[in-house]
């Protein structure tokens, strides 16, 4: 018995304690199997849930879980797509992928990971939102009611946008969709609402140019834009939209509005399309995974206007859809058609004419936004979508027709100055005071008697005399939104004014 070395024998177990508990939390790990272009497939992993991070073992790298199948997962290296190979460990590491959010952010030009991307030091904040989130249900919001102006005369008067709303703005490449949200984005200055601006694959010349744009107009302060670029792989380019409306909910929640613009989810969809076509999913339509409506269903609907008892708090969603000569009917277009609440249309026909902003007013649209405009809005646009459709049948007809009646002229005449009235130089937002004077003077006929060419000018003419001699009438509009019959009683009084001071200067002579 003597001879038995103990000393041995405890090694030995002490080794076989180890190799167990080794075994043991190997048996939580997951091994990499397969790489493609930063998008992984982990083989081993039990429990895992969508939108988790993991993180490999051997070089730290953070991995996004795109999917969950019976023997595998399907996962997106983030930040460091290049680090990882076949073979490595993967182990469980956050619950789920968070975004930065708070006061904080304003200002800022952040990744979907929430990473500075504007040289200023990393955002240090507690307030983290989900990623992904369920939008709000039924019982907690209430429908459509306050405007959320545009400043874009066009589209306040014709397709109103309402805080909480969902409105595509959809066209070819280079009609100007950018600039629509972007003037959306201006024109919330001192309105008390926040806005997000996402670039979805977007080149950073472009990106640079908005920021640009957004700081000479002094919108940076109120605005966070989440930039994932050109040269990023294809699972940041599909996080970057769900980023920003998570770090948006912090705010609705708060009980405050908010403006998220994303541009655009065609390249959106695109991205997700690369992922799935990486990750051997079945291609259907247009090659497109068979999920590609849920990606941006379940986006739009975190779009949403809470009720009192929530905050009554809002996020407006004005998505960006890119056409290939005009196609409305491709996959990805009827999609976000289908989900939104309306869409305004851009042709390259009238932007080359230079009817800019270029929008198709026959078949652009608002559902609910015409519950949220006010009431004078209301009533001195009401008849000008009826004068538009019929000025525009006219104009086609008339290019075939030798003799047009009186009434056919006077409607043509009228059309012209209407369309001229609805040009707007991008990064000029009108007030609702401007808005309200332009339509006004317009459909009273006061511009039937002058040269279009003559109309701009104009209006600036217009606005000064308000300004000068109708400051009560302007400080009525602003405040009581209404056509009273004072309200009605000055806009004619300024009409008369007006009347005077263009009727030498600038009538046809005939
Ligand atoms: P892309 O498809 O490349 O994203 P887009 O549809 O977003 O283009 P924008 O970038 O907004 O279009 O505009 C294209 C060009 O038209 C820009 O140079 C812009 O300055 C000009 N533009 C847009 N709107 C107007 C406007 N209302 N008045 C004058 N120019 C405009
Ligand atoms: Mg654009």
């Amino acid at each position: 018995m003597n001879n038995i070395d103990l000393t041995a024998i405890k090694e030995t177990l002490d080794t076989t304690v180890d190799v167990l508990n080794s075994k043991k939390h190997d048996a939580d790990m997951g091994i990499i199997s397969m790489i493609r272009d930063g998008v992984v497939v982990i083989e081993n992993m039990k429990g895992v849930t969508m939108g988790e991070v993991l993180q490999a073992v051997e070089t730290n790298a953070e991995i996004l879980v795109l999917g969950v199948e019976e023997n595998c997962v399907h996962a997106a290296v983030l930040r460091t797509p290049d680090a990882v190979k076949t073979g490595d460990r993967v182990q469980r590491f956050l619950p789920n992928l968070s975004m930065v959010s708070g006061t904080e952010v304003l200002g800022r030009v952040l990744s979907p990971l929430g990473d500075a991307l504007d040289g200023r030091p990393r955002i240090s904040t507690t307030v983290l939102e989900p990623v992904e989130q369920s939008a709000p249900g039924v019982i907690d919001r209430e429908s459509v009611s306050e405007p959320l102006a545009t400043g874009i005369l066009v589209v306040d008067a014709l397709v109103p946008i309402g805080r909480g709303q969902r409105e595509l703005i959809i066209g070819d490449r280079q009609t100007g969709k950018t600039t629509i949200a972007i003037d959306a984005i201006i024109n919330q200055k001192g309105k008390d609402v926040l806005c997000v601006y996402v670039a979805i694959g977007q080149r950073d010349s472009k990106t640079a140019q908005v920021i640009k744009t957004l700081t000479e107009n002094g919108a940076m302060e109120y605005t966070t834009i989440i930039s994932s670029s050109a040269a990023e792989p294809a699972a940041v380019h599909y996080l970057a939209p769900y980023s920003g409306v998570a770090l948006a909910e912090h705010f609705m929640r708060q009980g405050k509005h908010v403006l998220v613009v994303f541009d655009d989810l065609s390249k959106h969809a695109v991205a997700y399309r690369e992922l799935s076509l990486l990750l051997r999913k079945p291609p259907g339509r247009e090659a497109y995974p068979g999920d590609v409506f849920y990606i941006h269903s379940r986006l739009l609907e975190r779009a949403a206007k809470l009720s009192k008892e929530h905050g009554g708090g809002s996020i407006t969603a004005l998505p960006i859809v890119e056409t290939l000569a005009g196609d409305v009917s491709a996959y990805i277009p009827t999609n976000v058609i289908s989900i939104t609440d309306g869409q305004i249309f851009l042709e390259p026909k009238l932007f080359y004419r230079g009817i800019r902003p270029a929008v198709n007013v026959g078949i652009s649209v608002s559902r609910v936004g015409g519950a949220a405009q006010t009431h004078i809005m209301k009533k001195v646009a009401g008849s000008v979508k009826l004068s538009l459709a019929q000025y525009y049948e006219l104009a086609a007809f008339s290019q075939f027709a030798s003799e047009l009646d009186e009434d056919s002229k006077r409607q043509l005449l009228r059309g012209e100055r209407l369309v001229e009235v609805l040009k707007q130089p991008a990064g000029k937002p009108y007030t609702l005071w401007q808005e309200v004077l332009i339509l006004f003077v317009t459909t009273k006929g006061l511009f039937d008697t002058v040269e279009v060419k003559n109309i701009q000018g104009l209006l600036g003419i217009l606005v000064e005399l308000a300004q000068a001699r109708f400051s009560g009438l302007i400080t009525e509009i602003e405040t009581e939104k209404k056509l009273s019959d004072s309200v009605q009683k000055q806009l004619e009084e300024l009409s008369v004014a007006f009347a005077e001071l263009i009727k030498e200067k600038y009538a046809i002579s005939n």
